[in-house]
């Protein structure tokens, strides 16, 4: 009688103890989802200096040399 009862708690124990550290798993891993689909709030979204050009008044951005397109 008892050491049927032991038997039966160390497996809820054991259940126990499995179900604990998958849903820490689990979570853990949504977390990391979480984060990958969204990016930091402190972020700003991507944006691109322009700069006038001198010749011809076109914006381009920053590092790219003007063609002088019309
Ligand atoms: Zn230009």
């Amino acid at each position: 009688m008892f050491g049927l009862s032991l038997t039966k708690l160390l497996l809820l124990a054991a259940v126990a103890a499995i179900l604990w550290y998958g849903f820490k798993a689990v979570r853990r891993r949504d977390r990391r989802r979480a984060e990958v689909a969204q990016p930091p709030k402190s972020v700003p979204p991507a944006t691109e200096l322009m700069v006038k050009c001198s010749v011809c008044g076109t914006y381009n951005p920053s590092g790219v040399v003007c063609t002088h397109r019309p």
